[in-house]
């Protein structure tokens, strides 16, 4: 049986006296993709971010490998992030920041290079290696933050809107290299609006609003909820619909 990577229990986040989050709780197994899928504002990247302790919550406890993590940096060497909004230093060319990422996680040089070569040859980045961030198109600026997320080993990546900014090809290119990790055993929590993309790779999915979950599985397991349509298959985007109109 595939055992918990992540579990989070009664996260609760506030802002002001605003709960953001309220108590949810939900699972993410080795080896599995999960999808964070809900409206604007649901509370994804707050989420997120509450996992990676770049905030802080109110409440609730995460596990990481079946261990309650008392101190959030215990985490950083096994999970890897695309942030939503790109985040680098800007007198840093982005060679440089992948020599800065593998040298933070002791990258063996050997491997080191031939994650390079990959990744910007996969990602077309070659023509930018001696670039400053701040001159990259945003479709460019995502790919260089995927390029940071993958030169450095880990079990679990955590994704928040990797697919924005991306053109048709690169969009097909990072769902591949999610698979790609997938098979190698790795965890992948991703958020998307993309529903039609991410019923093409996702295992599970776990639908927020206003904060809570209103609804977690595979797409047949919510599928199969939606009692009076059981004998028809529907799309990823019409369950997610039904489930946020109640
Ligand atoms: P989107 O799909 O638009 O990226 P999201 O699901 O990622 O949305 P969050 O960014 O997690 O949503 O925001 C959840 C809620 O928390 C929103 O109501 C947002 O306004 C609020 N929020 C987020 N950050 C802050 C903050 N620093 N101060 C106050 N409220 C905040």
């Amino acid at each position: 049986m595939k055992k918990n990577i992540l579990e989070v229990n009664n996260l609760t986040k506030k802002y002001n006296s605003k709960k953001v989050l309220n108590e949810i709780s939900f699972k993410v197994k080795s080896g599995e993709i999960v999808g964070l899928i809900g409206p604007n504002g649901a509370g994804k990247t707050t989420t997120m971010q509450s996992i990676l302790g770049l905030i802080e919550k109110n409440q609730g406890e995460i596990y990481y490998n079946g261990q309650i993590l008392k101190k959030q940096k215990e985490i950083v060497p096994h999970i890897s992030y695309i942030p939503e909004q790109p985040i680098y230093y800007e007198d840093l060319t982005l060679e440089e920041h992948l020599q800065f990422v593998a040298m933070l996680f002791k990258l063996p040089k050997n491997e080191y290079q031939k994650r390079k070569e990959f990744l910007i040859e996969y990602l077309n980045l070659e023509e930018h290696l001696k670039k400053f961030p701040d001159k990259l198109s945003k479709g460019t600026k995502q790919k260089f933050m995927i390029s940071c997320a993958f030169i450095r080993d880990f079990d679990l990546l955590i994704a928040d809107e990797p697919f924005f900014g991306l053109d048709p090809g690169s969009i097909k290119k990072l769902k591949d290299l999610f698979l790609k990790y997938k098979d190698k055993g790795k965890s992948i929590f991703v958020s998307t609006h993309l529903l039609d993309l991410a019923q093409t790779f996702c295992d599970k999915y776990i639908f927020l609003n206003q904060g809570e979950i209103i609804a977690s599985g595979s797409q047949q397991e919510m599928n199969e909820r939606i009692d009076f349509v059981q004998d028809k298959d529907l799309s990823l985007e019409e369950i997610f619909l039904k489930f946020i109109e109640g």
